[in-house]
């Protein structure tokens, strides 16, 4: 399997070569095409694995098909992530294929300047990286809206159910369009969990790597 396999326009792929990812991964072989189609999914996948890419990539086309959306306002993917350092990793892969179409990234997560985030996220963008409770302060601060959002991807679901965000993620869903894409990434899948992806994700297909 090659990225030349998968419905990527040539700008895409162009971005794809330049980062010197030759082929997919395993995750990103059983993956892009199910997320392509437009279908929930839960991928059961570890850091190092190219979970990153395989949400990442589907979101960009996701975001250039969407032109009539363009009056709205606030993201149209949003990904959440349970640490700062995760939301800065995603931010960078997301940066790197996101450049070259004209689609612009904010991170949100503690420790940096709420203020300064806010304002970000008021001057527009199409992608969030967010932590839950930082990104839970900014939706009431009004910082953005969620009436654009169709992409939703919750990354490392077990660490935040760890970390205690399942109230903010709940939260965050409850906010965003029913008839969304959800995705949902774990390394490990305890009840809770498998409970949380019955609610809010529609007959996702299940990966494993
Ligand atoms: P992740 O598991 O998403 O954190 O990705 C781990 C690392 O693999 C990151 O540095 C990615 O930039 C890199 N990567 C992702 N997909 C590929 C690929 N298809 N070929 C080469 N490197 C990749």
């Amino acid at each position: 399997k090659t990225f030349e396999d998968c419905s990527f326009s040539s700008q895409l792929k162009n971005a794809i070569a330049k980062q010197g990812y030759e082929k997919p991964t395993s995750i990103q072989c059983q993956a892009l095409p199910i997320v392509l189609s437009g279908r929930d999914i839960i991928g059961i996948a570890k850091t190092g694995s190219g979970k990153t890419a395989a949400f990442v990539l589907p979101m960009i086309v996701h975001i250039m098909d969407q032109p009539e959306l363009a009056k709205e306002e606030g993201p149209i993917g949003v990904i959440c992530a349970p640490t700062r350092e995760l939301a800065h990793q995603i931010y960078l892969e997301c940066k790197k294929f996101s450049k070259s179409h004209g689609i612009r990234v904010s991170a949100v997560y503690g420790g940096m300047s709420k203020l300064d985030q806010f304002k970000e996220l008021k001057a527009g963008c199409e992608i969030v990286v967010a932590t839950p409770g930082r990104l839970i302060d900014l939706l009431k601060m009004k910082a953005l809206t969620m009436l654009r959002a169709t992409y939703l991807v919750l990354d490392e679901a077990d660490r935040m159910f760890d970390l205690g965000f399942e109230p903010q993620i709940r939260s965050i869903v409850g906010q965003i369009r029913p008839d969304r894409q959800t995705l949902l990434f774990s390394a490990t899948m305890p009840g809770r969990v498998e409970k949380l992806a019955r609610e809010i994700l529609s007959d996702p297909v299940r990966v494993t790597v």
